[in-house]
């Protein structure tokens, strides 16, 4: 198989604008052979995906990428999950956790708005979400909407980002609850794009990987739509160094980011690499 894929989309089932058996077509559209779908905390755009990439003959790649704790200002830890079972009752206690997290941070951030003195409503934000689980994108939306900023980015700034006046911080997962519920749920743990740690220098990064090696990681994103050429160099050495695999993706989220699916131009190669891992991942019992 040749051709390109894309390891890193989001769906409307989390903050992508493209509901998830739309992004199976975009995914034709773009010529790409595979995707991921690694909604934010949760597994519920798998089985529309999967139903209309077969439709499009794209491969599909079931994911999750899991909010953790980081424990630095400005910084995110997130973890992909590769080839999880959408119905693993390990990760589904973590997703459920995560639902409940956000379901008490999305008042409490409009409860700081409108100290603000912004007038937005829970319900205007949950009718931004169409059901699927709240994310600040969605706020930043209606904040856009109403005229209290920009662009999402600008609302970022203003109001929502960390730092920001309207700030909640969300109560996530350790990295290696997150690692072992992707794990039992027989998939592959790997590093999202490590430049979003805000790691001070290269070896606070190094500390950082290697702690989530000894928890079981098993891979890094090194290519990554926020990724510098000489940072994915530099993240494809640190993955080679701990004998971790490499994959990247472009963190599509349709309309809500100027992000084209498939930008990143990963060769397919890297997706048969990591389903040789998966493969060969140690505590695999045979036959599954
Ligand atoms: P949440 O899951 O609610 O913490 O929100 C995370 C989402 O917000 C991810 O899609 C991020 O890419 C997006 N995000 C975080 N910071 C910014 C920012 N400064 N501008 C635009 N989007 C952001
Ligand atoms: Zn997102
Ligand atoms: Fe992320
Ligand atoms: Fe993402």
């Amino acid at each position: 198989m040749t051709g390109y894929v894309d390891l890193h989309t989001h769906s409307t089932a989390s903050d992508g604008t493209d509901p998830p058996a739309a992004l199976a077509a975009r995914a034709a559209e773009a010529g790409l052979a595979a995707i991921a779908l690694t909604d934010h905390d949760t597994t519920a755009g798998l089985g529309a995906c999967a139903g209309a990439c077969a439709e499009h003959g794209i491969e599909l790649v079931p994911g999750i990428e899991v909010s953790c704790r980081r424990g630095k200002p400005l910084g995110a830890m997130h973890i992909l999950g590769y080839f999880i079972d959408p119905d693993s009752e390990a990760l589904a206690a973590v997703t459920a956790r995560l639902a409940d997290a956000r379901a008490r941070r999305a008042p409490e951030i409009v409860e700081r708005l409108n100290e603000l003195g912004v007038d937005v409503t829970i319900d205007e934000v949950t009718g931004a979400t169409e059901g699927a689980m709240i994310g600040r994108p969605h706020i930043a939306a209606v904040l856009v909407d109403k005229g209290y900023a920009r662009t999402i980015a600008d609302a970022f700034v203003r109001y929502l980002g960390s730092g920001a006046p309207a700030y909640v911080r969300k109560d996530n997962l350790t990295t290696e609850q997150a690692i072992h519920a992707i794990h039992q749920a027989g998939g592959l743990a790997v590093l999202a794009h490590p430049i979003q740690l805000r790691c001070d220098d290269d070896d606070e990064l190094e500390l950082v990987v290697r702690r989530l090696v000894d928890e079981g990681l098993d891979g890094v994103e090194a290519h990554h739509t926020d990724h510098s050429a000489a940072a994915a160099r530099k993240y494809r050495k640190l993955a080679d160094r701990f004998d971790l695999a490499v994959t990247g993706g472009s963190d599509y989220h349709g309309g809500r980011k100027d992000i084209p699916l498939g930008s990143q131009r990963i060769g397919y190669d890297v997706l048969e690499r990591l389903r040789r891992r998966h493969e060969h991942r140690p505590g695999r019992t045979a036959g599954v």
